[in-house]
């Protein structure tokens, strides 16, 4: 604990509800909320709701950051007893009815951990390091960064292997995150980039998708990965299935089979594991994830429970629980927000149930698939629209909306992704590739 700072959440009468992450379960969970009923007491380490669906685009130079993300403070700033503090919590004591931030400690009568998923790396320290994720905003900017800079140095190096690794771009995992930044990157290199670099010859970028699984877009239907798989090589992406990465050391990618590839830039959108707090007991913890009941209220415990991607709820439909979607967290926060008074007055309450309304991806401008409920699968240009209409419907805030609609406008019209500012929040020390370019700006 830091000396000199404190929480200073109000003392209450009401019963207080300590949420963890201010992601789609959090903030759907205090939008139904009674919050007459209750003190709400939210913490993120961010102060805004990330839209992670489009983080894809802010790294590709599509959209700006602040169109997909929404101030966490004053989203509820008309609701009473609703207090936000940007502080990691760090702990909780269950026994105790507490949770530890480096502000101090505090009591809590009903704990809900939102607090998502984060990369995984599956142990693999050197792939954790020299590679990008792309789960939070200054991540995306940072990768946004490093997609600029690389073609930067490949305009200047007269060192032909060099330039071949600047220019080569390899995405690991082709779920949802990794086929759609393929597709944005492949439409940069035909649209975009050549006219910014006219020295560069992109005809020699590649953008290899590389896939443990035997298909794209694994979670969907067949017709979708072999529609998406399609267009992605009408792009000229080179789709690389039934392939795992061994390793990579900033310069090369090993893979399984033996096979190389040389890339400067590594995307790493392989899989995730729950973001999890310490001090939970270990046997409610399975495979990264906190083992709920149907109810989501973590095994073992009374009164905490954890919804979204952090959350484990095993049924017959979905045995080793659901999916780590935007639906399943917007889901589980509104029947948690709707049923918490009713589990405070201990009557009682139906278990949750997930609908599905279907996936959807969009490989590029008109293409996209998608599966809709009723096993209903479409593709081209009818998908896409969907995509479009359910991407600004989700979105927070009627700026937020207004300002992705116009800059999707804009690119459409033009072919052009107006977001091409090198703004580096971060430079590793081991990162080689922004340490020579802090060189050329001081050389500059
Ligand atoms: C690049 C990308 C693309 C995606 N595309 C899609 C898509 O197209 N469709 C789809 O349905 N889903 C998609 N998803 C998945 C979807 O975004 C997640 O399923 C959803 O965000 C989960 O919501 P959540 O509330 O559980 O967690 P999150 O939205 O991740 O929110 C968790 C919050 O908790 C905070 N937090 C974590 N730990 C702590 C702590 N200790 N203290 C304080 N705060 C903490 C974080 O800062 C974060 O704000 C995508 C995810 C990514 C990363």
């Amino acid at each position: 604990m830091i000396a000199g700072i404190s929480l200073n959440i109000p003392d209450t009468t009401k019963p207080r509800v300590v949420i963890i992450g201010g992601g789609f379960g959090g903030l759907n969970l205090v939008k139904k909320l009674p919050l007459k009923e209750f003190q709400v007491v939210m913490f993120d380490k961010h102060n805004y709701h990330t839209f992670q669906p489009l983080l894809y685009q802010v790294a590709t130079a599509g959209l700006q950051p602040d169109s997909i993300a929404g101030p966490l403070r004053n989203v509820f700033s008309d609701k009473p007893d609703y207090h936000f503090r940007l502080l990691k919590v760090l702990s909780v004591n269950c026994a105790a009815k507490t949770i530890e931030t480096v502000a101090g400690t505090l009591s809590y009568d009903y704990l809900i951990i939102a607090s998502g998923s984060r990369a995984n790396f599956f142990g693999n320290t050197d792939v954790q390091k020299l590679s990008f994720p792309l789960k939070t905003i200054p991540e995306a900017l940072n990768l946004r960064s490093q997609l600029m800079q690389v073609f930067e140095i490949a305009g200047i190096t007269n060192d032909p292997a060099q330039k071949a690794r600047l220019m080569n771009i390899a995405l690991v995992g082709a779920g949802p995150t990794g086929v759609e930044t393929a597709g944005a990157l492949a439409e940069l290199r035909k649209y975009v980039l050549p006219k910014d670099y006219p020295d560069l010859d992109f005809t020699k970028m590649n953008i290899y998708l590389i896939e443990g699984s035997s298909r794209v877009l694994p979670s969907m239907s067949e017709y979708a990965s072999t529609k998406a798989k399609k267009s992605l090589e009408k792009m000229k992406v080179i789709v690389k299935t039934n392939s795992f990465v061994d390793g990579y050391d900033g310069k090369t990618v090993r893979l399984k089979s033996g096979e190389t590839i040389e890339a400067q830039t590594v995307v790493w959108s392989a899989g995730v594991t729950g973001d999890i707090l310490a001090g939970l007991a270990l046997d409610s913890i399975e495979h990264g994830r906190i083992l709920v009941d149907h109810h989501c209220e973590v095994l073992g415990t009374k009164g905490i429970y954890a919804i979204g991607d952090v959350a484990s709820m095993e049924s017959s439909d979905y045995p080793n629980g659901h999916p780590g979607v935007a639906q399943v967290a917007i889901q589980m926060g509104t029947y948690l927000g709707k049923n918490l008074l009713n589990f405070h007055l201990r009557l009682p309450v139906n278990p949750f149930k997930y609908f599905d309304k279907g996936s959807l991806a969009t490989i590029g401008r008109n293409k996209a698939v998608a599966d809709l409920p009723g096993n209903l699968h479409i593709a081209g240009r009818p998908a896409w629209y969907v995509w479009l209409f359910i991407h600004i419907a989700y979105l927070i805030g009627f700026r937020n909306k207004l300002l992705v609609f116009i800059n999707w406008i804009w690119s459409y019209i033009t072919y052009d992704q107006g977001n091409r500012l090198i703004i580096r929040p971060f430079i590793r020390k081991d990162d080689k590739l922004g340490q020579e370019i802090a060189l050329t700006n001081e050389l500059e």
